[in-house]
C-alpha cells in the first residue's frame, strides 16, 4: 500500500522538517500551509528534488472547510491518506491571566485543539476500517507545555496542550479498534520560529539552562520521533504521549 502523509502545518519548523523525512522515506506527503505559500512549497521542491513525491495544499485546518479541503486535495493529489501529523499551532504573545480575552482564548482553542479533532475527523472518515478504510495511523502535537503548566504568560498555550494529551488517550481507545494508531508527542524547547511569537526573542537562550542536557532540540529531532510513530515499527504503540526535551 502506498504511505501517504498528511502534515498540518508543514510550510517551516516541525512540520517542514517532518515532512522532508518522510518524504526521504517513501511517503507521498500533503505539506499544509495557511499563509506561507512560498515556504511550503520550498519544502515541496526539496522533497521533490531528492526523488520524492510532496504538494503544497493551503489550508486553514483550524476551520471545517479547511480540514476538509485538506484531505479532499490529498485525495486527488497524492491518493488516500494513510498518516496523519496533527502539527499546525500557535502560541502567541504573552499575556497574564488579567489580560486574556474572549477572542484571543478561541484563537488559540481553534487553531491547537478545534484543527487535531477536524483534521482527525477527516482522517477517520478515510482511514477506519469500520468505515471500509486500511487502518492508518495519526500523531498529535502537544507540547511539554501541558506538564509544565504555561506559568508566566503561556497559560492558554498550555491548557491547550493539555487538551492535546487528553484527547490522544481517549481517541487511541475509539480508534484502536477501527485499525489507526494514535499517539502524541511533548517537545520541549525546539529550535524554531514559533518562539518569536511571544515576543521574548531570547526565550530559547534563557530557558536552555534548565535542560538537563544542556541545550535546546532540533526541530530534526523532533521529526525522528515522528516518523518512527507513523512507521510499522511503532505497530504496538497506542495511545502513548512521548516527551521529547533533553529530560525537561
Ligand atoms: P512554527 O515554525 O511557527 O510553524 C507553525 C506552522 O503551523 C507553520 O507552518 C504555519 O503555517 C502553520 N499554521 C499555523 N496556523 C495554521 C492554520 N490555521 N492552518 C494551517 N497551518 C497553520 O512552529 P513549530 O515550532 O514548528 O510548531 C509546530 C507545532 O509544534 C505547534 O503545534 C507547536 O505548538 C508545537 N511545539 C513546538 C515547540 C517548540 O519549541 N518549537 C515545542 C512544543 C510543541 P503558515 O505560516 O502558513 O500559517
Amino acid at each position: 500500500m502506498s504511505k501517504v502523509l498528511v502534515v498540518t502545518g508543514a510550510s517551516r519548523g516541525i512540520g517542514a522538517a517532518t515532512a522532508r523525512l518522510a518524504g526521504q522515506q517513501g511517503y507521498a506527503v500533503a505539506v499544509n500551509y495557511n499563509s506561507s505559500a512560498d515556504r511550503a512549497q520550498a519544502v515541496v521542491d526539496e522533497i521533490v528534488g531528492a526523488g520524492g513525491k510532496a504538494v503544497a495544499i493551503k489550508a486553514d485546518v483550524s476551520t471545517p472547510d479547511g480540514a476538509k479541503a485538506l484531505f479532499a486535495e490529498t485525495d486527488a493529489q497524492l491518493g488516500t491518506a494513510t498518516g496523519l501529523f496533527n502539527n499546525a499551532g500557535i502560541v502567541a504573545n504573552y499575556r497574564p491571566i488579567d489580560a486574556y480575552d474572549a477572542e484571543a482564548l478561541a484563537e488559540m482553542w481553534r487553531v491547537n485543539i478545534t484543527s487535531q479533532f477536524l483534521c482527525a475527523g477527516e482522517a477517520v472518515k478515510r482511514m477506519s476500517t469500520t468505515n471500509g478504510g486500511a487502518g492508518g495511523t495519526i500523531v498529535n502535537m502537544s507540547s511539554a507545555a501541558s506538564r509544565i503548566g504555561g506559568a508566566g504568560g503561556m497559560l492558554a498555550y498550555a491548557a491547550s496542550k493539555g487538551a492535546i494529551d487528553t484527547f490522544t488517550l481517549g481517541l487511541a481507545v475509539d480508534l484502536g479498534p477501527q485499525g489507526i494508531r494514535v499517539n502524541a508527542i511533548r517537545p520541549g524547547l525546539i529550535e524554531t520560529e514559533i518562539h518569536d511569537q511571544t515576543g521574548d526573542l531570547q526565550r530559547l537562550e534563557r530557558l536552555s539552562g534548565q535542560v538537563p542536557m544542556g541545550r535546546t532540540g532540533t526541530a530534526e529531532e523532533i521529526a525522528d520521533v515522528v516518523v518512527y510513530l507513523l512507521s510499522e515499527q511503532a505497530s504496538y504503540v497506542n495511545g502513548a504521549i512521548i516527551d521529547i526535551g533533553g529530560g525537561r
